[in-house]
């Protein structure tokens, strides 16, 4: 079986291949904000024109998605996408079954089936770059996605109440205290260089950790994944962040504290979308 697995993202999209669940084929081209979801449906289709029939196609998207109806619910970061029927459009386009998901649960499933969290479910993966997003996997190995698909929103848990507003309207979220984007504008500089700093990063870690002490708490997961670029920070972050997440939560609870980096690397939502488009029996 082929499977066609696609990431649509804020900055770059990719594309790649999968045959007899190897990926086998592989391309990632620059994202025109501007251009809307048409234009990223031309660029889709030129980029795998050569590539050869496929029987099923996945597809991670950089924003919320209704699992149930299969669109896009609003978004955030690129314009035009509010309650776009993606998986209808690209069905047009390639004539086999589609399924979206957000990049969170789709990078979470990669993980969790091919990546860092093999043998480790429940897991919790968490997104750390631009946003910040989370994806829960139960211990069958299937996503858990709530009532109305909004479940996993660690990037909207509130670290500091009376702090600065997000974009999503509250205050103090742990996206807005500790993404890529904010921390670029509150500091002036990328979080790449505020993380070479062990100062920085000592104070960073506090509200990281506040956020995963709550996933920690609801869910006791065998282990949190952490992807996205500032992952990419490697041992000076995650050191820190294991030490502060010790600390906060106390030895009264018994959970395990394992948290480690994405094994995928930029590749973990191509392979989750890989994950989700197989038929069901096929899984694991
Ligand atoms: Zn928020």
């Amino acid at each position: 079986m082929r499977i066609l697995s696609i990431d649509i993202g804020g900055t770059k999209f990719s594309a790649a291949l999968f045959e007899d669940g190897r990926m086998i084929r592989r391309e990632s081209r620059a994202t025109d904000r501007e251009g809307g979801p048409e234009w990223m449906l031309r660029q889709i289709e030129s980029m795998v024109s050569g590539w050869g029939p496929f029987d099923r196609c996945g597809i991670g998207f950089g924003g919320p998605v209704d699992f149930a109806t299969q669109r896009v619910a609003l978004s955030t970061h690129v314009a035009g996408w509010g309650d776009f029927p993606v998986a209808e459009r690209v069905a047009a386009l390639f004539h086999v079954p589609i399924t979206i998901d957000n990049d969170a649960n789709t990078g979470a499933l990669g993980e969790a089936l091919h990546g860092a969290g093999r043998g480790f479910l429940p897991l919790f993966y968490m997104t750390l770059s631009t946003g910040i997003g989370g994806g829960i996997v139960s211990a069958d190995g299937s996503v858990w996605r709530g009532a109305d698909s909004w479940a996993g929103e660690i990037g909207h848990l509130t670290v500091r109440p009376d702090g600065p507003v997000c974009l999503c309207g509250a205050r103090g979220c742990l996206e807005r205290m500790c993404c890529g984007l904010w921390l670029e504008r509150d500091y002036g500089k990328p979080a790449r260089d505020l993380l070479a700093d062990p100062e920085f990063v000592q104070r960073y870690v506090v509200d990281l950790a506040l956020g995963l002490k709550a996933a920690i708490m609801l869910l006791n997961p065998a282990r949190i994944v952490i992807g996205g670029g500032i992952a990419k920070t490697g041992e000076a972050l995650f050191a820190p962040l294991r030490a502060e997440l010790r600390r906060q939560v106390t030895d009264w609870s018994r959970a395990r504290l394992d948290v480690v980096p994405a094994a995928l690397g930029d590749d973990s939502v191509l392979w989750g979308a890989f994950a989700l488009a197989r038929p069901v029996s096929s899984i694991r």
